[in-house]
């Protein structure tokens, strides 16, 4: 009985992984990342603290900030997504 819980809890989260990324506590729809930062956040500020990190651009002017990794696997989600999205036929 475990074992197969075990393996439904895993086929759910792969499933989720497809349109979701999640990104620090927060899973997060591929369909409403508008861009992602190509280079860490620096503004300067001693206090800021988002310094090093990475801007995912969301939807109505929402924002989150990812580390490095989360930013890769954000792009490499958005990647396979899309890649989803109708076939290459289209771009004759
Ligand atoms: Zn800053």
């Amino acid at each position: 009985m475990r074992n197969s819980e075990l393996f439904q809890k895993n086929d759910e989260e792969e499933n989720m992984a497809s349109i979701m990324c999640k990104i620090d506590d927060k899973h997060v729809p591929l369909y409403r990342v508008m861009w992602i930062g190509d280079l860490p956040h620096f503004c300067g500020h001693e206090d800021c603290e988002r310094e090093g990190q990475y801007e995912i651009r969301l939807e109505q002017d929402e924002s989150i900030w990812a580390g490095r990794e989360d930013r890769d696997r954000m792009l490499d989600a958005l990647q396979q997504w899309q890649g989803g999205i109708g076939s290459p036929d289209e771009w004759n």
